[in-house]
């Protein structure tokens, strides 16, 4: 019983923990910069119309995000908890381990690791979703994985939460795993400075990209930045050409918050270059149109077949 208590509050912090990209501050902030966006685009809808449409937040696609969220928040809560102590113990590790190799060369003052801790960590994580990105979209086996993110046919903001338990592990640990390299290292350099008033400042760069819009990339609202700055940030539409059909636009866009990573391997395409998108997998929307085609038939199916013509 306590279990199922624990996963409605997990549920419930996706809009109310300042930490979620879905927060209601920052819900609140991108339908600001959405009616901008109507605004500027003179769209023919009246703004309510465009922003409550029922075909994005009553579709069928819309009705499989809200069950992957329920069903993840219960993974999150029951697989996922104790990660954040395993971090840490990592992070101990890391930092004793580089003390037994090189001593103690520099010590940074406290100002110095807070600037630098920052620019690291936010580097550092945001490379490394790029890569797991990359990863799932180029690896056949993972592919079928993070497919689900992709058979979303609508996107909402929820739709940001729209992946598969196995992705979800696997960006749960790379994540903590990241977290703690970098956190003992910057112990290390600072004789364990890292501590909350450290981490701030990686919080205001999340904070400021998480008010600036980032919710728009999960919907139909067509942000664009001016084109020299899509290639230092993605911006929502450049997220949404990721959600494209269009097998043109495959394999694009995959970084989180900045788009250089993109534009050293040859994967950016900005928006300029794009007029019309529809979301989902073409031909394959109707192999995901259920919860449970997505979270098990299809990928289980999918996989037994490329094993079977492996071996042919
Ligand atoms: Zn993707
Ligand atoms: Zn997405």
């Amino acid at each position: 019983m306590d279990t199922l208590f624990d996963g409605l509050e997990q549920i419930a912090s996706y809009i109310l923990n300042i930490e979620k990209r879905t927060y209601w501050a920052f819900l609140l902030s991108s339908g600001v910069i959405a009616f901008i966006v109507w605004r500027v685009q003179k769209i023919k809808h009246s703004f309510f119309h465009y922003i409550f449409n029922r075909k994005v937040w009553l579709s069928k696609s819309a009705g499989i995000d809200y069950g992957i969220l329920i069903l993840n928040a219960y993974i999150k809560l029951i697989l996922l908890s104790s990660l954040a102590v395993y971090g840490l113990h990592f992070a101990y590790k890391v930092n004793y381990q580089f003390e037994v190799w090189f001593g103690q060369p520099v010590k940074l003052s406290a100002a110095q690791v807070y600037v630098f801790y920052t620019i690291a960590l936010t580097l550092a994580k945001d490379f490394s979703f790029f890569i797991v990105h990359y990863t799932m979209h180029k690896i056949p086996i993972l592919w079928e994985f993070h497919k689900i993110h992709h058979s979303a046919t609508t996107l909402n903001p929820l739709t940001q939460y729209r992946i598969h338990p196995v992705e979800l592990i696997i960006n749960n640990v790379v994540s903590v795993f990241i977290f703690a390299l970098i956190t003992g290292f910057f112990d290390f350099l600072s004789d364990e400075h890292v501590n909350q008033y450290t981490l701030y400042g990686v919080g205001i760069v999340a904070f400021l990209f998480l008010s600036l819009g980032a919710n728009l990339r999960h919907s139909h609202v067509k942000l664009k930045y001016p084109s020299f700055l899509e290639k230092i940030f993605i911006s929502p539409y450049q997220h949404q050409i990721h959600h494209s059909n269009n097998p043109e636009h495959y394999d694009s866009n995959l970084g989180g918050k900045f788009a250089f990573w993109d534009l050293l391997f040859g994967t950016l395409i900005r928006s300029k270059d794009v007029e019309r998108i529809e979301f989902g997998l073409g031909e394959e929307d109707k192999d995901y149109d259920t919860l449970s085609k997505n979270l098990f038939l299809s990928p289980v199916r999918n996989l037994f077949s490329r094993i079977r013509s492996k071996r042919k």
